[in-house]
């Protein structure tokens, strides 16, 4: 008898873990909807000069656009950056005001986190629908739910650099060009929510290489949506 309760137990709980981290219901977006040859380049945590700023320049060269899923603080923090990622073509993204771990946090702190960054988004420019990205890719139950009452799609990725752990430029191109395939949404950080101070070089460098390398092997780029 025991051993029935037990799995019951067990079972429900999986059940309402499943529900919380992995919710199955809104849109979650981890592929663009292609079979071509396309990836998109993602840039979390900024506007963060000056690695924004030389990643623009990178971006350039190779005539390629990017998504860059800002953080509401920053914004407000380096205007002109900003300005020159519009002006440049690039998609803006909202990656919340503060980047806290969204997931955890109760649906009213969720909504005013994105909304807050929606505002300053449309205030420097932006117009139709803005792309979100949760921190941490926390899409869990009140990220969702919240999103989900919208009518908006969370933004994730299925190739991670990995950028987050070194700045080797090396191992950031081999994380990235062993798991890309068409579609690929790959996620670099031009910034570091909890280090204002940190140092993007390697992010940089790489994604120069990776871009070379794509091109070699045929690929273009996408922005999102
Ligand atoms: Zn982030």
């Amino acid at each position: 008898m025991s051993s029935i309760i037990t799995a019951v137990v067990g079972f429900a709980t999986a059940t309402l873990l499943w529900f919380f981290f992995k919710p199955p219901f809104g849109k979650n977006i981890v592929r663009l909807n292609t079979q071509q040859r396309s990836v998109a380049l993602t840039f979390d945590d900024g506007p963060h000069p000056p690695y924004t700023e030389r990643l623009l320049d990178v971006l350039a060269k190779h005539n390629v656009k990017a998504t860059f899923f800002m953080i509401g603080n920053r914004i407000e923090k380096h205007a002109e950056t900003v300005h020159r990622v519009i002006a440049e073509g690039h998609q803006l993204g909202n990656h919340s005001y503060s980047h806290p771990v969204l997931g955890f946090l109760p649906p009213s702190i969720v909504q005013r986190e994105i909304e807050r960054t929606d505002s300053l988004l449309r205030q420097v420019g932006v117009t139709g629908e803005i792309v979100f990205r949760a921190p941490i890719l926390t899409r869990f139950l009140p990220v969702a739910w919240v999103l989900a009452k919208e009518n908006r799609t969370h933004i994730s990725c299925n190739v991670w650099s990995w950028d987050w752990t070194t700045q080797n430029p090396d191992r950031i191109v081999q994380s990235v060009l062993k798991k890309v395939k068409p579609g690929s949404i790959i996620v670099f950080h031009d910034g570091k929510a909890e280090n204002a101070q940190a140092n993007r070089s390697g992010t940089v460098e790489a994604t120069d290489r990776i871009i070379a390398a794509l091109k070699r092997e045929g690929y273009q780029f996408s922005t999102i949506l």
